[in-house]
């Protein structure tokens, strides 16, 4: 074991994961190459329009949906001389992602963050007057942002020869997608297909969302205007982004989360850490408290709620966001067709996504077992199609899949945290670097939170790196580059890192686990 843990680390560990990789593509490249030649039938078939017509025509990949996941896929497959399809049944590409998640929620995270830079003005020596939100001005920027970006996919898919047609997908049988739109059925034909319907907001039983009071991610884009209070239930990303970003705009927010601790995946350290934060900011939180009852009145809402003595309280605010979890999107997809197994709607998977029907995967935010994250979903795709043309695939391993979260301060994380990688037995070694011994951060005026790694003790293996703090989420390439390179603490501490610069506190971090730090 520990020899298997010395050599996965060392240059002879990564030699001989080289030969065994090498010879695994070249298996596979044998086992693939007959399958993945198809001849296309018909010679025209819809393209880029919505109303696209569509033919019966053959198809080496059809993806339906076009979510990060799917459209990913359908970019690489057509990159890969795959002659693809993308089956969308909404007008515009992009998915939860682009419309409704990561990037409408990133642009009013960056918004707020400019809001308190001016707020905080004085202490960088400005004096400002006047400052005023213009929330419609607001909306109308990250609409912009997100057509953008959905024309972008758009232009990729042209280029790469992906044709798309608007439509309700549905898995008919091995080699067969059905798609529907005003009542009338096609049917496409394409050896391998790639289900990437994503997934919706659930709610809590009893609390409906009606969009105006009681709201999903999806309709808290579109208020008229910034509420005075807010009640967030669910402090996972979601949940704490919308906190902060409504914090910053001056709402009155208080959380409410089930599970004992705020961000209940990251490490325990990291939850403190931002509870403490938020705390600061004046944003109240109630852990392990459990929503009884949500009544909607003229003032907005009251919710009843046991808190964590068991005693029951009443809260009011002008509106609240549900953000307890995503629930995979597979209903009507055709699925009871097929032999996938199939448990609470997300879809098992094997290596390269394939589910236990040949021919059929399975990405993104319905897979079972696998974090619900846009870039999890993009490399799933590329994993898959990659597979598909009989080339080299990237293995989807789901210790090395970042975790970013936008609040303020921003989350980055990677690999175990500190209980897990005990839980499994490692005999733990942990480094911290705080922030406020990092210069570039001060400079920025914001030098709170710290980083936490999370190593083997033996030989040094990088288990896992937990940030919060400025930049966490960027500086958080260094530690999944070294998590994918299966890096030790040694190589790590041992590479320049910029000066001043806020990541060059990963190089504290590491040197930290050997008592070896500089900057603290
Ligand atoms: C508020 C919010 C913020 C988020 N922020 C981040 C973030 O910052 N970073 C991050 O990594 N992740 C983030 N996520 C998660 C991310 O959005 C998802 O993990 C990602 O969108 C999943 O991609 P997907 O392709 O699996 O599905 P989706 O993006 O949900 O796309 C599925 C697509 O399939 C279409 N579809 C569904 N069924 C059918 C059908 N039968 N026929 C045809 N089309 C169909 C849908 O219309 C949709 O376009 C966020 C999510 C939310 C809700």
């Amino acid at each position: 074991m520990a020899f298997a843990s010395r050599l996965s680390c060392g240059p002879l560990g990564r030699l001989l994961k080289f030969i065994i990789h090498r010879d695994t593509v070249l298996l596979h490249q044998v086992r693939r190459k007959r399958s993945i030649y198809l001849v296309p039938i018909g010679t025209e078939t819809g393209s880029g329009s919505p109303e696209g017509r569509l033919r019966v025509a053959k198809y080496d990949v059809a993806i339906i949906g076009s979510g990060p996941g799917g459209y990913v896929a359908a970019i690489r497959a057509g990159e890969l001389g795959l002659k693809t399809i993308v089956v969308e049944k909404d007008p515009f590409l992009g998915g939860t992602c682009l419309h409704v998640g990561c990037i409408p929620t990133k642009v009013l995270l960056h918004h707020a963050d400019v809001y308190d830079h001016f707020k905080n003005g004085a202490e960088l020596g400005f004096e400002i007057s006047g400052l005023k939100i213009n929330w419609p001005n607001i909306l109308t920027r990250k609409d912009k942002i997100v057509k953008k970006h959905a024309k972008g996919i758009e232009f990729l898919f042209k280029k790469n020869k992906v044709e798309w047609v608007q439509g309700w997908g549905r898995y008919e049988g091995p080699g067969r997608v059905s798609v529907e739109k005003d009542g009338k059925k096609t049917q496409i034909d394409a050896a391998n297909i790639l289900l990437v319907s994503g997934s919706e907001a659930r709610a809590l039983p009893g609390i409906e969302p009606d969009h105006k009071t009681i709201l999903t991610n999806r309709s808290i884009l579109e208020l008229p205007e910034i509420p005075k209070t807010l009640i967030v239930v669910g402090a996972g990303a979601v949940g704490v982004e919308f906190a902060s970003i409504y914090n910053s705009f001056g709402t009155q927010v208080t959380i409410l989360e089930a599970l004992p601790r705020v961000v209940p995946v990251e490490d325990e350290e990291i939850s403190a850490e931002l509870d403490k934060t938020f705390r600061k900011k004046n944003i109240n939180i109630f852990t392990q408290a459990m929503v009884n009852s949500v009544k909607k009145d003229a003032k907005g809402v009251t919710v009843t709620f046991k808190d964590k003595d068991g005693k029951s309280q009443t809260l009011q605010a002008e509106k609240l966001l549900l953000a307890v979890g995503r629930k995979p999107m597979t209903d009507n997809c055709g699925l009871e067709k097929s032999k996938a197994k199939v448990e609470r709607g997300a879809v098992h998977v094997g290596p390269y996504m394939e589910t236990a029907e040949k021919g059929l995967y399975a990405i993104g935010d319905i897979v079972f077992g696998l974090p619900l994250l846009a870039h999890a979903a993009m490399m799933e795709g590329i994993s898959a199609v990659t597979h598909i043309a009989g080339k080299p695939a990237p293995p989807i391993v789901k210790e090395r899949i970042p975790n970013a979260t936008y609040c303020e301060p921003q989350i980055g994380s990677i690999g175990l945290t500190e209980k897990q990688a005990r839980d499994a037995g490692h005999a733990v070694k942990t480094g911290k670097f705080p922030f406020v011994g990092n210069s570039k951060a001060t400079i920025l005026g914001n030098h709170g939170g710290f980083i936490k790694v999370v190593s083997d003790e033996k030989y040094g293996e990088v288990l896992g790196i937990h940030i919060i703090g400025p930049l966490a989420t960027e500086i958080l390439a260094e530690a999944a580059a070294v998590l994918h390179l299966e890096g030790t603490v040694d190589d790590m501490m041992n590479m320049m890192h910029a000066h001043p610069t806020v990541w060059e506190g990963m190089g504290d971090a590491f040197a930290s686990v050997r008592g070896l730090q500089i900057n603290v």
